[in-house]
């Protein structure tokens, strides 16, 4: 048992933790990261979980945000190992009757999109590339929201941005209210490109079934369908080479230590103390990557926090969106599918949807999973040592895919023991219908990572990755909730900057950089706003 002081202490190396630290030992902070773990990058990690040499992203795999992260610029991560592809072919669908695939590609490749979903019908393929083209436009934009701290008091209307955008499609400002559903039925008429859509929106992003989510689906969800990249070597190259620029910066960092409490007097946070009983004192500041619940009810307590403060934090609810199960699968070859005799770029692509044979199927899997029931087998996979061969042994494959799931405590540990004995078999059978191939003899090995090991391992409670519910009484200026959205609490010097806060989960680093940037103000540091790119 020890103790030491810092400026400021971050709890939690998940990729946020990590920007917001690299920031703060810029600003010339003497600052230390303290990570339960043993590694650093929380679900910004790949590992070799089925057998040696074949590697997996057990969560975070699609990087759509990899040219707008100031962090990668402002600190040169390419210079320290990262390396990215983007494959041409980015999102399918395919069939088991052999129906001929949609394929998304990239967004410089419109043309080819437009070719394929035309098969099934020429005014989809044009409302899909004019959507597209439309929301490309808005990136700029997009960006300076996602990286500016949310205002105050609510975002700004949306409405003539939509009408002025959109206008010419005759979406009108009413489409803010609709859900990503009801859009989705009235722009597409093919229930191939539906099924692919709803399975999207609610992968890389929102709940399709939730009013007032139109605005979302229309401008980012539409900008980052086939907008993704492939992080060489796996995801967890993010984490590392985030983790060599913190130590470039002066800033430490400490694995296995996990926080028990953050220490207040007198309303004013004054450290930190670990499990093992060593003391971090904080002169200045504390800020916590973990979820809103842990960090205000368990590692401040209640007896420190106003009672509007407690009530909040309880009612902020985790699941059931962005709540995933893993497959991890080693392979001989990659699935080789009946679609393919229509496009053989359906075996190329980055994200195939299997088990999915039209609208129907797709929205009763994600209403079941929402519901807290387990839903028919079918996943959105991907198998990157087509694209990088450093992910498995030489000749050989690995293959990675999500299931929607139940929330964690919708399912008995026992029912959970039963999903990893048997899903994985169920799905493979699936599989096989749409990839004869996907034989016994391809599979050499197999494995299934659910929902309540994702809490257990990394915290995610319920298993949400976004550590807290997609609703619109959930996001923007009011995530987690009003008085907590700007990354302050109401104790002195104690922080948010996990995706308990805006904008929420996923790899963008909006959290760690926007908490950086408020307490910029608060601490008259330099602000890292660059004028060229416009946040
Ligand atoms: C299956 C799955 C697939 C996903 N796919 C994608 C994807 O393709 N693209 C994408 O952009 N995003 C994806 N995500 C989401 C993305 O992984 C997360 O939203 C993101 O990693 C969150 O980053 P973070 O740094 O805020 O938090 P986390 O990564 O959760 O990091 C929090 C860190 O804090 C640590 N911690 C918690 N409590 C304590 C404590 N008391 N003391 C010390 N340390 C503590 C944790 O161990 C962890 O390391 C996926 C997530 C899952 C689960």
């Amino acid at each position: 048992m020890g103790e030491w002081t810092y400026d400021a202490i971050v709890i939690g190396a998940g990729h946020n933790g990590l920007t917001l630290a690299a920031y703060l030992g810029r600003a010339g902070l003497k600052t230390l990261v303290l990570e339960r773990r043993h590694e650093e990058g929380g679900g910004v990690n790949t590992e070799e979980p089925v057998l040696p040499g074949f590697r997996h992203n057990m969560h975070a795999q699609y990087m759509e945000f990899f040219d707008g992260m100031p962090i990668i610029q402002d600190f040169n991560l390419y210079e320290l190992g990262l390396r990215t592809y983007m494959p041409e072919a980015q999102a399918g669908i395919t069939f088991s009757d052999g129906r001929p695939p949609i394929i998304i590609h990239r967004p410089d490749l419109l043309d080819r999109t437009h070719q394929n979903i035309s098969r099934y019908s020429k005014s989809d393929a044009d409302m899909y590339v004019e959507l597209k083209k439309k929301a490309m436009a808005l990136e700029p934009l997009l960006m300076a929201n996602l990286y500016t701290p949310p205002p105050v008091g609510g975002m700004p209307d949306q409405g003539p941005l939509l009408e002025a955008l959109f206008g010419d499609l005759g979406i009108t400002s009413d489409f803010l209210l609709k859900s990503p559903k009801v859009i989705i039925d009235e722009l597409f008429e093919t229930s191939e490109l539906r099924a692919l859509m709803y399975r999207a929106c609610v992968e890389w992003g929102f709940p399709v079934d939730t009013a007032a989510s139109g605005g979302a689906f229309l401008t980012f969800i539409m900008w980052t369908m086939g907008n993704w990249k492939l992080a060489r070597g796996g995801t967890h190259t993010l984490a590392k080479s985030m983790t060599q620029a913190c130590y470039q910066q002066g800033v430490d960092l400490i694995e296995s230590s996990p926080v028990v409490k953050i220490m207040v007097d007198d309303n004013r946070v004054t450290g930190v103390k670990c499990a093992n009983g060593d003391i971090y004192r904080a002169n200045k500041l504390v800020a916590s990557n973990a979820d809103l619940k842990q960090t205000l009810l368990e590692l401040v307590g209640e007896n420190n926090l106003s009672p509007t403060w407690v009530r909040r934090a309880k009612a902020f609810r985790y699941g059931p969106s962005h709540v995933l199960g893993t497959l991890a699968l080693c392979l001989h070859d990659p699935p080789d599918y009946k679609s393919a005799r229509y496009d053989e770029e359906i075996n190329k692509c980055f994200y195939t949807m299997v088990g999915f044979d039209g609208e129907e199927d797709t929205i009763m899997y994600i209403r079941d999973a929402y519901n807290g029931r387990l839903p028919k087998p079918a996943a959105g996979t991907w198998v990157n040592t087509i694209w990088d061969k450093t992910q498995a042994p030489p000749g050989k494959h690995s293959a990675t895919g999500w299931y929607f799931m139940p929330s964690k405590s919708a399912l008995t540990p026992s029912e959970w023991e039963e999903v990893r004995r048997t899903y994985n078999s169920a799905f493979i059978k699936v599989w096989r219908d749409s990839a004869p191939n996907m034989t016994d003899s391809n599979i050499i090995a197999e494995r299934i990572y659910t929902p309540d090991q994702m809490e257990r391992k990394n915290l995610m409670r319920e298993g949400d990755f976004s550590n807290g519910e997609f609703s619109p009484d959930q996001m923007g200026s009011n995530r987690p909730f009003p008085e907590a959205s700007r990354y302050k609490t109401e104790i002195e010097g104690l922080y948010l900057c996990g995706p308990s806060a805006y904008p929420g989960g996923g790899v963008h680093s909006a959290c760690g950089n926007n908490a950086f940037k408020v307490i910029a103000e608060d601490f008259d540091l330099e602000s890292p706003v660059v004028a060229s790119r416009g946040y």
